[in-house]
């Protein structure tokens, strides 16, 4: 068999007669030859070579060929390396010991080199094929987690895509049962987006969405979920977030933004949102009452109530009182009594 590149071979046996015949037969058909009659000099060939087989003599009494054997076996840097025990003993229990110790084949001395190098050529076919198909693996091991990555990505904002932030509301809606935590949505859509792609194209409104889209992520807490919902428009859920909380957060998210100055091409330009907040209280959550579908229709609501208030406003959905308007004013005066229940949730005015 021809092999591909100059592979190594580690001869260990104490009989250096052999030792010399076999180092002179390899080399002669293109191995590079270490060979070493005691420990230390096997193991430092070991650790600066790095051979691709061992050749190990069971029978060799000093040292011992056994417990060179289950010394080789033990070093974590040979596991891949295959060893080849040579051995005057023929007898089944000396073979059967050798492949339990760890070995890959045993050869009875006296022997023919012919049958040597098929054998080491077969132990190195064996090993090279199992570390292409472990690299093989691992590249595809890697490509899985991107591809993983990509299904569940947005490609224009590299946030989350929509797909992924509905399945996550309803783990995260679960999570906050079990855990009996409050959850908060917030729908954020951009104010007169289409005024800004009429006026500087489409090209200026897709950068825009993905330097806002840069900002939402840098507002949030790490354990918030940001999305892109649609066109224009993004999703935040907010575990374990009373409504105050989530209203804090919208807020914050709304004067960013309207602060910021954007690049339309060459221009500056001023952004503003609008925000929708829906909330799920413990108790709603203990009794069962509840669904992703209506807390983002209620979302939604709170949407609309900030829009048709004029934009650049943020708006919750309460219980009793349907969609609110949380002006400046009103804000801070939000009541939230974090007893489980969100029927003490009330705006002051
Ligand atoms: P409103 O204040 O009522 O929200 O007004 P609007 O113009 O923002 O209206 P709407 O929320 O219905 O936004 C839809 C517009 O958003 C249409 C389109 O011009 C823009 N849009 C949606 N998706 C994209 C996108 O992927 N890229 C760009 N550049 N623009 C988008
Ligand atoms: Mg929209
Ligand atoms: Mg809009």
């Amino acid at each position: 068999m021809e092999l591909t590149k100059k592979e190594k071979i580690l001869l260990l046996d104490t009989d250096k007669l052999l030792i010399n015949e076999l180092a002179g037969r390899f080399g002669n058909v293109g191995f590079d030859v270490l060979a070493a009659t005691d420990v230390d000099t096997a193991l430092k060939l070991i650790e600066v070579a790095n051979p691709s087989v061992i050749l190990l003599d069971l029978s060799m009494k000093t040292p011992d060929g056994k417990e060179f054997l289950t010394l080789l076996k033990s070093k974590s840097t040979l596991t891949d390396v295959p060893i080849i025990i040579l051995s005057q003993d023929a007898d089944i229990h000396s073979q059967v010991y050798g492949f339990l110790q760890g070995a890959s084949d045993y050869i009875v001395k006296p022997f023919q080199f012919a049958e040597v190098l098929m054998r080491v050529n077969n132990q190195i076919r064996t090993r090279n094929i199992q570390k292409e198909l472990k690299e093989k693996n691992r590249e595809l091991m890697k490509r899985n987690i991107i591809l993983e990555q990509l299904a569940i990505t947005d490609s224009l904002t590299e946030l989350y895509n929509k797909g992924y932030i509905l399945k996550r509301l309803e783990s995260e809606l679960t999570r906050s049962a079990r855990y009996k935590e409050s959850i908060s949505l917030i729908i954020i859509d951009i104010d007169y987006f289409k005024k800004i792609n009429d006026s500087f194209g489409h090209i200026a409104g897709d950068n825009i969405l993905k330097r806002l889209s840069k900002k939402l992520a840098e507002s949030v807490r790490d354990v918030d979920i940001v999305a892109r919902y649609g066109g224009e428009e993004f999703l935040v859920i907010c575990p374990n977030t009373s409504i105050s909380g989530a209203a804090i957060l919208a807020e914050r998210i709304r004067e960013n933004v309207q602060n910021e100055i954007f690049q339309a091409g060459s221009t500056n330009i001023k952004l503003t949102l609008s925000l929708g907040l829906s909330n799920l209280s413990p108790s709603t959550l203990a009794a069962g009452n509840f669904s992703s579908g209506k807390l983002l229709e209620e979302a939604d609501l709170a949407l609309y109530k900030a829009k048709s208030a004029g934009r650049n406003k943020v708006a919750a959905f309460i219980n009793e009182l349907g969609a609110v308007c949380i002006d400046d004013r009103q804000k801070y005066k939000l009541i939230y009594t974090d007893t489980s229940d969100t029927k003490n949730d009330k705006f002051t005015h």
